[in-house]
């Protein structure tokens, strides 16, 4: 349970000795509180209130790691209800459904979902795991794919109704640290091989309550990395659920519910435009994972751009590095434009210039991760910055000229840019649409 700022203060040293960077101990004890510091930060604190405040700031959600290496996943450790209290920790992450009753159309789309992939605003977009179920009952094919699926270097689901198919497939691919799922009841046979072989399991319980029971039995068997299946086989049973389960372990501090929830969309609708939507709702409503059906990238992609959008720290914008960015192979007489470092910003301009097929030269400027007009607004976006950072930035080493193209919303700081420049430069505003881009560097071309 959550302590407060004063209960957490009675448990510190008191000696206000200002190592954790904090000048007292209460104004610490605050931060704690708030999530905002750590407890390693204070030297001093006794084990056993180490202990107390350790148990206290642990997560509502437990994290669960799934996978290994570079392509390991967590989900868990969420601590807030909405984005803007602080941010979501784990985005949704999306699998793709491998199943043994179509193996041959399977394994064409098991290599497509390793090999699709997006790239925006610097990000790569894909689908996170496989899952792959056991639908025929059938040991050898079950764990035929399993083997495929771990090659792929995905991190891999298993899904089955018995323990005893589990333990097939795992023979495969045990070494990948896959995530066990059982759709069926034998949970404490589930249980049992979780915990021997150090894996995270998946459990289905007949609804919530259902859910919460299985929950128990694998606290009572110390089994920590565990996700639940409500078993809801509508979209509207599943969205309540999860939204159910997050309130549940963050605002009636129930920890019989207080476990990352995983939902098979594949298995709600025949339709992949309602699988899509269903998929969608629980992405913005607490699903930690979401199986779809097959490898479409016409519905992957937006549930992925969602979700990228949806889990992005909104205390900590996406921001490119300041510097000098050449586009399309400038030389020392191409134009020279400058914008924020803003990603989404950044990687509007960048493409259209890219487009333009017009070598350019594009100055990024930090400034906090603020687009255009918001940088400009909060003083941030200004000539006299816009100058010094012109300044510093080297770029007369790569260019002949003394011409800088202001993005046309900040076109009433032209006149400021020319003069802090010490009127060396021409300043000239460019477009205020990024489309129009591609239009306005032909015409500087002539
Ligand atoms: Fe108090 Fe510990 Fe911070 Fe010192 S380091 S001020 S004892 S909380």
């Amino acid at each position: 349970m959550a302590l407060s700022g004063l209960e957490i203060y009675k448990l510190l040293p008191k000696t206000n000795c200002g190592e954790c960077g904090f000048p007292t101990c209460l104004a610490f004890a605050m931060q704690l509180a708030a999530g905002k510091a750590e407890l390693e930060k204070c030297p001093d604190v006794s084990p056993e209130a180490a202990e107390a405040l350790g148990s206290a700031a642990a997560p509502p959600i437990m994290p669960v790691g799934i996978g290994v290496g570079e392509r390991h996943l967590v989900v868990g450790e969420e601590t807030v209800l909405y984005r803007h209290e602080k941010r979501f920790e784990h985005p949704t992450l999306l699998a793709a459904l491998i199943d043994d009753a179509e193996p041959e159309k399977t394994r064409a789309e098991m290599a497509m979902a390793a090999s699709w992939s997006v790239e925006r605003v610097g990000q790569e977009l894909r689908f996170d795991m496989l899952c792959v179920r056991s639908s025929t009952g059938d040991g050898t094919s079950f764990k035929a794919l399993a083997e495929e699926a771990a090659a792929t270097g995905m991190p891999v689901m298993l899904s089955a109704g018995e323990p005893a198919l589990l333990a097939t497939a795992l023979e495969a691919c045990a070494e990948a640290k896959p995530l066990l799922h059982l759709s069926g009841p034998d949970h404490a046979g589930a249980i049992a091989q979780a915990k021997e072989k150090g894996l995270p399991l998946s459990l289905r319980g007949e609804g919530l309550e259902g859910a919460a029971a299985a929950a128990a039995g694998a606290a009572v068997a110390g089994l920590k990395e565990l996700i639940l299946d409500t078993g809801a086989k509508d979209g509207a049973v599943a969205f309540s659920d999860s939204v159910r389960m997050r309130r549940s372990a963050l605002r009636a501090e129930d920890r019989s519910l207080s476990y990352p929830p995983l939902f098979f969309p594949c298995d709600m609708t025949d339709d992949p435009l309602d699988e899509a939507m269903i998929a969608g709702s629980l992405i913005a409503k607490y699903g930690a994972i979401v199986v779809l059906s097959g490898v479409r990238p016409s519905t992957a992609l937006p549930l992925l751009v969602l979700r990228q959008n949806i889990f992005t720290d909104p205390q900590r914008p996406m921001q490119m590095d300041e510097g000098i960015y050449p586009i399309n192979s400038p030389g020392a007489d191409s134009p020279l434009l400058i914008t924020t470092n803003f990603s989404l910003t950044y990687f509007t301009v960048a493409n259209e210039i890219e487009a333009s097929r017009v070598p350019t030269w594009l100055l990024v400027m930090d400034t906090e991760g603020l687009s255009v007009l918001t940088a400009w607004s909060a003083g941030k976006f200004g000539g006299d910055s816009i100058a010094a950072f012109v300044k510093k930035s080297g770029i007369t080493d790569s260019i002949s000229h003394r011409s800088i193209v202001l993005p046309g919303y900040v076109a009433q700081i032209s006149g400021e840019l020319q003069e802090e420049l010490d009127g060396d430069w021409e300043v000239s505003v460019g477009v205020r649409e990024a489309g129009d881009i591609p239009k306005f560097l032909k015409a500087m071309q002539g």
